[in-house]
């Protein structure tokens, strides 16, 4: 049972009926079946795609999020891959956080099939699906190459966006923040527990990872000075710093290819203002310019 059909599902009026046997009013066309409609919020990383799509369940019919973000799929490296804590999920469902074996693969095929699942067990629970994460690789397959997805489901793209330049000065601060959190000690440990030195699967791959690896190979080997070794770790700060910047700018490069190419109708969402703000004032700009106009249109969207 979906109660929430009124508010979640696209109303098609069906063509063609059929009546048999032990079958009622079976709907012959698949295309003109009432669709469950899905959210999916966009952005390059840094942008506030989870802050959003938390603000989005709160104060829309009741929700649950899936994450879209390659890294924060695995088990582990909370920091590095800056998962949302406890605290900032408000006691909102996330699905596809923390969950895979850090040195397995997982694909776009498997997050196709996971996410696929977590929709449809959201929409049992009568919730609306909120995709949110930077991983365009893994909404692209799912929604266009993925045959049933535009047959099921009617999607609403929220696209948050900041300027390039902003953007950078803001992941970069992050980055400092995330070492002032324990980054280095979390990819410390990693690096301690294992063998394995290739940086070519899993969880490995993120951004803090490779870059950390001549700093903790000195560290390992005790062949290094402190002064050699507090340059090894500067220089791979600065590293994941440009690493970051550099994957901010392509996705936001490959948003602006699956809204131009693919004809993805995105609603961009221009949050720069609320980045050059301080404090109190971040947040109020954050309302006004991203999570009030997002409401209204994810409200628009669901009675459409
Ligand atoms: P691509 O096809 O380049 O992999 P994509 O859209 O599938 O792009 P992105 O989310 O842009 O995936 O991730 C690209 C790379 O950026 C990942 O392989 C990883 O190295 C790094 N990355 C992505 N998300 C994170 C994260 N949360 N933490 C650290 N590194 C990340």
């Amino acid at each position: 049972m979906r109660i929430l059909m009124s508010a979640c599902k696209q109303v098609v009026q069906p063509m063609v009926s059929f009546q048999g046997p032990g079958l009622t009013n079976i709907n012959m066309d698949p295309f003109l079946r009432r669709k469950d409609k899905v959210v999916i919020v966009m952005g390059a990383t840094g942008t506030g795609k989870s802050r959003l799509a938390i603000d989005l369940a709160r104060h829309n019919p009741p929700a649950e999020i899936i994450n879209s973000d390659k890294m924060q799929v695995y088990k582990g490296l909370d920091i590095v891959t800056n998962k949302v804590t406890e605290d900032e999920c408000k006691g909102i469902p996330h699905h596809l956080i923390g969950k895979v074996d850090p040195d397995s693969d997982f694909t776009a095929n498997d997050f196709k099939h996971h996410a696929s699942l977590a929709i449809e067990s959201i929409l049992e629970r009568d919730r609306l699906p909120i995709i949110a994460g930077g991983s365009n690789s893994y909404i692209e397959a799912l929604v266009d190459e993925h045959s049933e997805f535009r047959m099921k489901y009617e999607c609403c793209f929220l696209w948050v966006d900041v300027a390039i330049p902003v953007l950078h000065s803001f992941v970069s601060e992050r980055v400092d923040r995330m070492v002032q959190m324990g980054l280095v000690e979390e990819v410390r440990r990693m690096f301690d527990s294992t063998t394995e030195k290739e940086y070519t699967r899993g969880i490995r791959r993120a951004i803090g990872v490779p870059e950390m690896d001549e700093y903790l190979q000195g560290e390992a080997s005790g062949n290094n000075d402190d002064e050699t070794q507090e340059r090894l770790l500067q220089a791979a700060i600065s590293k994941i710093k440009e690493n970051t910047c550099i994957l901010a700018y392509r996705q936001l490069q490959k948003i602006r290819r699956l809204q131009a190419r693919r004809g993805w109708n995105m609603h961009r969402l221009d949050a720069t203002e609320a980045f050059l703000k301080h404090h109190a004032e971040t947040n109020q700009a954050w309302e006004k310019l991203v999570a009030r106009p997002a409401t209204r249109i994810v409200r628009q969207f669901l009675l459409d």
